[in-house]
């Protein structure tokens, strides 16, 4: 299936230090929290995002290797009360430099916990994606955490927020880890996004 074989790759701490620039890449964004690693491990049956929250690798971009073309990047949830303002504004920059110039990022993958949907975090990133035309797939997280009648109505009214705010053609989707919920549904659009 899609990413068996996915592999940490790197962690960059600026743009310059990001592996080649060629082939497919698709970053995955989330305010801390949001279930980011859990849906990272989850999508590719690895335990990739425990290396990303290992100390020292925590404000980096984290690279993953899919094959020699493909690649998934974890970017840093910087929305966290507890970081010092100084170090979110490095990870701002670092984060906007990395998704302006980055020629092989084909889509965003950002994920919100369907309890706490459109963060500030998640504001950017959908004022970013708008700007730029990037391809932006929602993950609404921990959707067990709601009755499926709930869920599906926070899916609906996020959906709807979203059009009339952005007017993006962003797609949507629940998700949960634990359940394995809308996993074929997340890759599918990887896979789509990545030619495979
Ligand atoms: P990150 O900070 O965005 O990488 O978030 P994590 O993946 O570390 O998840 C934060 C917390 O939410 C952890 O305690 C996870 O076990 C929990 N969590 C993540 N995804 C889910 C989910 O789909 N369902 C439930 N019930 N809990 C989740």
């Amino acid at each position: 299936g899609l990413c068996q074989q996915a592999t940490f790759m790197i962690s960059a701490a600026k743009v310059d230090q990001c592996p080649p620039d060629e082939g497919y890449e698709v970053a995955f964004a989330g305010r801390s929290n949001a279930g980011k690693s859990s849906a990272l491990n989850t999508l590719t049956h690895a335990n990739l995002a425990r290396t990303s929250k290992t100390p020292g690798r925590t404000q980096l971009l984290n690279f993953f290797t899919l094959d020699e073309e493909r690649r998934l990047v974890d970017l840093p949830g910087y929305g966290y009360a507890k970081v010092p303002i100084p170090l979110k504004q490095h990870w701002q920059r670092h984060l906007e430099a990395y998704l302006s110039s980055r020629e092989s990022l084909v889509g965003l993958i950002l994920m919100m916990d369907i309890r706490h949907p459109l963060t500030e975090f998640d504001r950017m990133m959908l004022d970013w994606s708008q700007a730029s035309h990037m391809p932006l797939h929602i993950l609404l997280t921990k959707a067990d955490k709601l009755t499926f009648g709930a869920a599906k109505n926070a899916l609906l009214k996020v959906r709807q927020d979203i059009h009339k705010g952005w007017g993006t053609d962003a797609s949507i989707q629940l998700f949960s880890a634990p359940k394995r919920q809308g996993v074929e549904e997340a890759q599918a659009v990887l896979a789509g996004w990545m030619g495979l």
